[in-house]
């Protein structure tokens, strides 16, 4: 049977929290053995989330880790404790006679169904384009003869692993045989996260090429603007509370 595809989905409480999520979950909910980790970012399970995920139609686990408010500073790094949240229950959850690929999904992302037929395949550590970062209309992995040989990238070409948090996925097996392998906020600069977690557990010389040998963007980093909410009346209310 089809390896299992653990997506991570770290989120966050705001006014679009249950748009995005309720797009991610119409692309979910049509890859076939998918499984979504979702975690919150909170000090609890939120009642939102809680509800959406009842019904959303994917198989999912859901978790929460607040991200302490030191952390929460413009140029941080985001969602550090919530991919190392999920990669723990991984360790503790599931074991050497698990099949599985491991995929960062970030909820304000933009997911075609083929990536997810690409990733499947992935034994060690997989990679790809990603469209919308690095300054340009895309960033990628330069292949030659099957091999990444270098990074098409308009910001900090000097970087291990020039990728985006949605330009790879790892074998489940290689997260379990590397168990101390996390995202670190200590001496991680801004952006590095990935080459940081990366180099842990890879080198590029094993990268494994997907989307027609890197030439296919299969996901893109989409940010959605937020709502303007000036006119929210502050005393006549409406009647009724509205999930929103
Ligand atoms: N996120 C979070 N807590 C925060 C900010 C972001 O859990 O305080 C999540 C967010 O929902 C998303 C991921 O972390 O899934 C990356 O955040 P964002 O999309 O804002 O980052 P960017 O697009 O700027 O890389
Ligand atoms: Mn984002």
């Amino acid at each position: 049977s089809l390896p299992i595809i653990y997506a991570i989905t770290p989120t966050y409480n705001r006014p679009v929290q249950k748009a995005e999520l309720t797009r991610l979950a119409h692309a979910f909910r049509q890859v076939p053995r998918l499984h979504w980790i979702v975690v919150e970012d909170s000090t609890s399970r939120t009642d939102l989330v809680t509800r959406f995920l009842a019904r959303c139609g994917v198989p999912y686990t859901h978790l929460h880790v607040f991200t302490p408010r030191r952390f929460k500073r413009a140029g941080m790094p985001r969602a550090t404790e919530q991919r190392n949240a999920a990669l723990a229950w991984l360790r503790q959850h599931r074991g050497k006679r698990d099949s599985g690929v491991v995929f960062f999904a970030d909820d304000d992302n933009t997911y075609s169904l083929e990536l997810f037929e690409e990733m499947r395949s992935t034994r060690g550590v997989s990679i790809w384009p990603v469209g919308f970062v690095g300054g340009r209309s895309y960033e990628r992995p330069l292949v030659s003869g099957g091999k990444v040989v270098g990074w098409y990238t308009g910001w900090r070409p000097d970087r291990p692993f020039a990728t985006d948090m949605a330009g790879f996925a790892v074998n489940l097996q290689v997260i379990l045989a590397n168990p101390r392998a996390l995202f670190k906020r200590r001496g991680s600069q801004p952006g590095m996260q990935e080459s940081d977690f990366l180099k842990q557990i890879t080198k590029v010389s094993e990268l494994e090429p997907k989307a027609n040998n890197c030439t296919r963007v299969l996901v893109w980093h989409t940010r959605t603007e937020k709502p303007h909410l000036a006119n929210e009346p502050k005393l006549r209310k409406d009647s009724v509370d509205i999930e929103v």
